[in-house]
């Protein structure tokens, strides 16, 4: 029932399969999730998804670090977003939070798989079930209705009364590495961690799309923090896919926060007047291109704006 799955998804690759190792995954965890008492299933799945939640932090955030910041570091020098780099002591204790990070993804891991097999949520295994049709569908929305989460939480947690207790750890790398992925408190990897079950709940939805899902957030987190602006631009300098939060986009969130609070897709920060004025501006600086001056226009409405708004209305109605 899996080989279809794995020759749509494997046959690229002619010696790392990755669906194989899908296949493998979600047959343990069928057997596991198999198991006669809810003790033994959930400790069992709390041994299973452990190192695979380490392993796709350690391999996304590693292999970006790895590949961006030290392997192609010089030849992505005309990208670099800053002059400085992280120092490594703020690596280590990022990565040492990230662990932390780690366990409690585990536990909302094997919260979601124990309410599945009390029936509360309808994961399946066999794609066909439903058709590759819902499973695109399934796909999509748990990266899109991700990227709302992450942006309203985001939101609600740099409110003042919660930004020290919940999102200062985050904000402590000024300066992010790939590493900065998981540097949460835990309150905000409770939150994060909170999304799955959510959605689960709502939509049924296969494994393997669970599966992609998470490998599509930690490389685009690990690849939001790595420094380096690794996303194509236009001629004018703006970005080709101007819909997705570029490299950039993060990382002035990080350097001046209070704009751009966006994880996946630029939508609601410009729905909601969020988007730092000065973004494409520092995009174009971010891959040495020509600005079209578009920036600049956007930082004065702004700057008159916060005057308007400062001042109170003005007497004048076109104002
Ligand atoms: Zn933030
Ligand atoms: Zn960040």
């Amino acid at each position: 029932m899996f080989s279809g799955f794995a020759e749509r998804f494997g046959a690229s690759f002619a010696i790392f399969r990755p669906s194989q190792i899908m296949e493998k995954d979600v047959e343990d965890q069928a057997s596991l999730i198999a198991a006669a008492d809810p003790m033994t299933a959930a400790i069992g799945i709390f041994l299973h998804i452990l190192p695979n939640d380490f392993a796709r932090y350690l391999l996304g955030a590693g292999g970006v670090f790895l590949m961006v910041n030290v392997l192609f570091a010089s030849r992505l020098a005309g990208r670099k977003i800053r002059p400085s780099s992280p120092k490594p002591g703020q690596m280590r204790r990022e990565f040492a939070i990230s662990m932390r990070t780690t366990l409690i993804f585990t536990l909302s891991g094997v919260a979601s798989v124990m309410a599945a097999r009390a029936g509360w949520l309808d994961t399946y295994y066999v794609i066909a079930e439903r058709g590759w049709g819902y499973f695109a569908f399934t796909l999509v929305m748990l990266i899109v209705a991700h990227d709302a989460w992450f942006y309203w939480t985001h939101r609600l947690i740099h409110h003042p009364r919660l930004f020290r207790r919940v999102h200062r750890t985050h904000h402590k790398s000024h300066n992010p590495s790939p590493w900065t992925a998981y540097s949460f408190d835990m309150a905000e990897a409770a939150i994060n961690a909170a999304y799955l079950p959510l959605i689960l709940f709502l939509m049924p939805t296969s494994v393997q799309a669970i599966i992609l899902f998470l490998v599509h957030m930690i490389l685009r987190n690990a690849i939001g923090h790595c420094g380096y602006e690794l996303f194509p631009s236009r001629r004018d300098g703006r970005p080709l896919f101007d819909w997705m939060t570029s490299v950039t986009h993060h990382d002035l969130h990080h350097a001046q926060a209070g704009w751009n609070y966006g994880l996946y897709f630029t939508w609601w920060d410009r729905l909601m007047g969020t988007e730092h004025p000065l973004y494409h501006e520092k995009f174009a600086a971010a891959v040495r291109k020509p600005l079209d001056g578009s920036a600049v226009a956007a930082l004065s409405r702004q700057a008159a704006k916060s005057a308007h708004k400062k001042r109170g209305p003005s007497r004048d109605p076109a104002y």
